[in-house]
């Protein structure tokens, strides 16, 4: 169960108002270091002359995808919002609450005006009159950093005061999801919202709004910098590009590990130095509680986008836990379950009441495999948003792959 330790963050505030040097933020490129190694150049060249269809092109060419986890073509996305008119909005998604994740931090922690470059030129594109960023308040030193980088922006003159506008989450997972976040931005409680109409039509303050991840962004500042050849020339198992796997659990170098997108879970445990010492592997979660557990037999699957739907899964924001022989596939479903029951927005009663029925249900020595799959369909089938949708994926996979367990 999430809490948030109020000691901790009262220290931390404590200590960033005390502390001019800022001790706890890491050693990042500032924007004096990315500045003189070419940073901006892009964006400024394209504002003086640039074409936005032909950064549209560049973006397609390279395959470029959602990487908060839906995966959306983003180069799609941006003649979605400006087929609408203006005035516009960009929204950064950088709440990263999906349990596992921590590739935006990685990339905000060391190399933050790529992704503001990135965000930028992507504001540029669709001609928003502002960008709001979302940023997971559980990442102090992130919004520290940005907090004085984008000063530094406006200092430098590359956007106005204010154009950027920092916004601080406040721990819940569901605002992640993007009409939450809008609802959240625009200082409402945090529920989803119906579609259509879709946030490219109808978003911020009724806006037509872009929505990217923070990694995505990252992703369009490459493209336009070193071309679409940064993404596009990797392949893999029939696979194209790279992604980002935030890798946990029990292997010996958990991390951030950027490996082409066709890898499979063997490929990616080998990234990781292996196994811990005395683990044998067993089963992963391959992007995310919502993605549930696989076994150790399916280890030659690439963990890409679209690999994993005929197996009832998906690769969301590619958030691997490894699990050894020395785990329970069963605790660890009814734990995604917990999250989910903590999480839901309660806006809807498939979701609900359905996650609360499920824990009490996976709680029980046996399960009740016939009520659980009946409940998981009216979950699946009524459920407003992605997080009761998905919520029944660790609950089916759980019962197909550990029968024995459950
Ligand atoms: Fe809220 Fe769950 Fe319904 Fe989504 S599915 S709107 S999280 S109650």
């Amino acid at each position: 169960h999430n809490h948030i330790d109020h000691a901790t963050v009262e220290k931390v505030e404590a200590a960033i108002a005390a502390d001019d040097t800022h001790a706890h933020v890491p050693d990042y490129e500032t924007f004096a270091a990315y500045e003189a190694d070419g940073g901006y150049a892009t964006l400024k060249d394209l504002r003086a002359n640039g074409d936005w269809e032909a950064v549209q092109a560049k973006v397609k060419e390279a395959g470029l995808r959602g990487l908060g986890g839906a995966g959306f073509p983003s180069g799609t996305k941006w003649g979605f919002v400006r087929a609408n008119e203006g005035p516009r909005y960009l929204a950064v998604n950088g709440d990263e609450g999906e349990p596992g994740t921590f590739k935006d931090r990685y990339y905000l922690e060391r190399t933050p005006h790529v992704f503001l470059e990135g965000m930028l030129i992507a504001a540029w594109a669709v001609e928003a009159e502002k960008a709001f960023i979302y940023m997971r308040d559980e990442y102090p030193a992130v919004l520290e950093i940005l907090r004085r980088e984008i000063k530094a922006l406006e200092d430098a003159g590359i956007v106005e005061a204010g154009y950027i506008d920092l916004r601080r989450g406040a721990g819940a997972y569901i605002c992640g999801e993007e009409s939450a976040m809008i609802e959240s931005i625009e200082g409402k409680r945090g529920e989803p919202r119906h579609r259509p109409p879709f946030v490219a039509q109808v978003g911020i303050f009724g806006r037509p709004t872009l929505v990217h991840n923070v990694e995505t962004l990252y992703w369009v500042c490459k493209i336009n910098r070193e071309g679409p050849e940064c993404l596009n020339s990797v392949e893999k198992n029939g696979r194209k590009g790279l992604r980002s796997y935030s890798v946990s659990g029990r292997v010996k170098n958990p991390g951030v590990h950027l490996l082409p997108a066709g890898s499979t879970i063997t490929d990616i445990i080998e990234a990781c130095g292996g196994m811990l010492e005395g683990h044998t592997f067993k089963a992963y979660q391959p992007g995310g509680p919502s993605s549930g557990l696989l076994p150790a037999s399916m280890h030659d699957v690439p963990l890409d986008f679209d690999t994993l739907q005929p197996h009832g899964t998906f690769i969301g924001s590619a958030a691997v836990v490894v699990l050894s022989d020395q785990d329970s596939a069963r605790d660890a479903a009814l734990n995604m379950l917990r999250f989910f029951e903590d999480e839901s927005c309660g806006q809807c009663t498939p979701c609900r009441v359905g996650c609360e029925k499920a824990v009490k249900l996976m709680s029980e020595k046996k399960w009740d495999q016939g009520l659980l799959e009946e409940l998981s369909t009216a979950m699946v089938d009524a459920s407003i948003c992605g997080l009761g949708q998905a919520a029944p994926n660790p609950i089916r996979l759980t019962m197909k792959h550990f029968p024995e367990e459950v």
